[in-house]
């Protein structure tokens, strides 16, 4: 019953930092039953929070003519739909911005494909199939939209600590650590700010780039609870991110970094509706607008203004249960580069 398993770089990988080769062992493993049991109770609790503040839930596409390009450095997949050149989703923004036509308030829990690089496979990170809690709302802004995120997570954590004592005692996760971040407001930090920080803790940032992985965990372990970083550089993210009219160069977007260095686990934006200014945002990332045909036809007759984020579900399960790795949130994971069910 073993699976081959391909490592990708011998020695890059450190042991017990990727799944067992054997299936039935990562299956029948208590603590993957209860990480697996958090995880269910953290979309109960999502959903629950979200359909009780008016947010109707749609089911993601999984495949589309175009996916978000803002991968960064990851590969999308290509499939063949019936001759017709088709991606995998990497995210569903289009479709979230997309679906305002029909719901102001959305959500919805979505499968992500990313062919990450080989050298994420030791940042306990990154999956190359991962899922995101994915919400979108009509006409909010940026700080409207980051409430909306922290009062999620806060309830969903303070659910799965009330509610999972078992589980979490299984994990060794503490909750008096874990129910810290109730105390008071996330913290919230521009994205110069955390330059500057990086920068005291030894760690170089460029003013123009989205924080790296190792800068992330960094600033989230050096940090005292749950924190936004604000005003992201252009081109550091994804075209649909909206420019501060106000200030060019800086997006309206931010990331959530969670405590006690488990990292990024959310970013969000207002974003671009204004039909002009998407294709010169596409133009400028080198894109051809007109791979994006659908979604720029329905921009030029009208989308509604937004904002949004994505959380990272196993990223959140494993700063919630404590976990040492995403992929022991995922039943089958996908570890990038690692040949697996
Ligand atoms: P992004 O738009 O790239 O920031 O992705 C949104 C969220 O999805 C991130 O904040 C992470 O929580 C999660 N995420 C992104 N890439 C991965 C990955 N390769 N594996 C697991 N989670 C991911
Ligand atoms: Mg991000």
């Amino acid at each position: 019953m073993t699976t081959p398993t391909t490592h990708p770089e011998p020695g890059s990988v450190l042991e017990g930092d990727v799944p067992p080769s054997d299936p039935r062992a990562h299956l029948v493993s208590p603590r993957t039953r209860a990480a697996l049991r958090i995880q269910q109770r953290i979309l109960t609790a999502a959903r629950a929070h979200l359909t009780g503040r008016g947010f109707t839930e749609l089911l993601p596409p999984i495949i589309g003519p175009v996916t978000d390009p803002g991968a960064r450095g990851a590969k999308q997949v290509d499939i063949d739909y019936y001759g017709h050149p088709y991606k995998l989703m990497t995210s569903a923004i289009l479709y979230k911005q997309a679906s305002l036509l029909a719901f102001d308030k959305i959500f919805c829990i979505a499968p992500n494909i990313r062919l990450e690089p080989l050298e994420t496979t030791s940042t306990s990170r990154h999956l190359a199939e991962f899922h995101q809690i994915d919400v979108e709302v009509a006409g909010a802004t940026r700080d409207e939209i980051m409430d909306v995120a922290e009062d999620l997570v806060a309830y969903v954590v303070e659910d799965v600590a009330t509610t999972m004592a078992v589980e979490l005692d299984t994990l060794g996760r503490d909750r008096e650590v874990l129910t810290r971040i109730l105390r008071g407001r996330f913290g919230r930090h521009t994205h110069t700010e955390a330059a500057r920080r990086l920068g005291e803790l030894g760690h170089e940032q460029s003013p123009d780039a989205e924080i790296d992985w190792q800068a992330e965990a960094l600033l989230s372990r050096a940090g005292d609870g749950a924190f936004f970083v604000t005003e992201y550089p252009k081109g550091s993210r994804g075209f649909y991110d909206r420019e501060n009219p106000d200030n060019p160069g800086v997006l309206q977007s931010f990331d959530l970094m969670a405590p006690e260095g488990y990292g990024e686990l959310c970013s969000g934006s207002e974003r671009e509706s204004d039909y002009r200014t998407i294709v010169t945002r596409i133009r400028e990332t080198g894109e051809n607008p007109a791979k994006y045909g659908w979604y720029l036809e329905l921009a030029r007759e009208g989308l509604p203004a937004s904002a949004g984020f994505g959380i990272g579900l196993e990223r959140l399960t494993r700063y919630v249960a404590g976990l040492d790795h995403a992929w022991e949130a995922n039943a089958f994971p996908k570890v990038p580069g690692m040949v697996s069910p």
